[in-house]
């Protein structure tokens, strides 16, 4: 079961590893010693890390999607034990809430 989800969450594991890496080296470089430019710099770097909290936050989500499908408990919203739709774990795999549950949250 879920074989399909599993292999989504992997490759999407990959992509978001990947995409922090990257930033985190964008982030280290050095800056520019003109400060017009090192402003702009700055400015990125905040848009970033921005990017880079958002992307570490999915990261972790996925992660633990993964091991509720090992665990075999993924697909059962964590809060309410309810079943989670097909439909909306298609749309987002990483979910661990119902639908019922999210808006609550929301
Ligand atoms: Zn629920």
């Amino acid at each position: 079961m879920y074989q399909t989800q599993k292999k989504k969450l992997k490759k999407l594991k990959k992509e978001l590893e990947k995409r922090i890496k990257e930033i985190k080296l964008s982030l280290m470089k050095k800056r520019s010693n003109d400060w017009e430019e090192a402003a702009v710099e700055a400015e990125n770097d905040e848009v970033l890390e921005g990017i880079y909290t958002e992307t570490s936050r999915e990261l972790l989500q996925v992660k633990h999607a993964l091991q509720r499908i090992n665990q075999g408990v993924y697909g059962e919203c964590e809060q309410c034990g309810a079943t989670i739709s097909p439909k909306r774990l298609k749309i987002m795999p990483y979910t661990t809430l119902c639908i019922k549950c999210a808006q609550a949250i929301n």
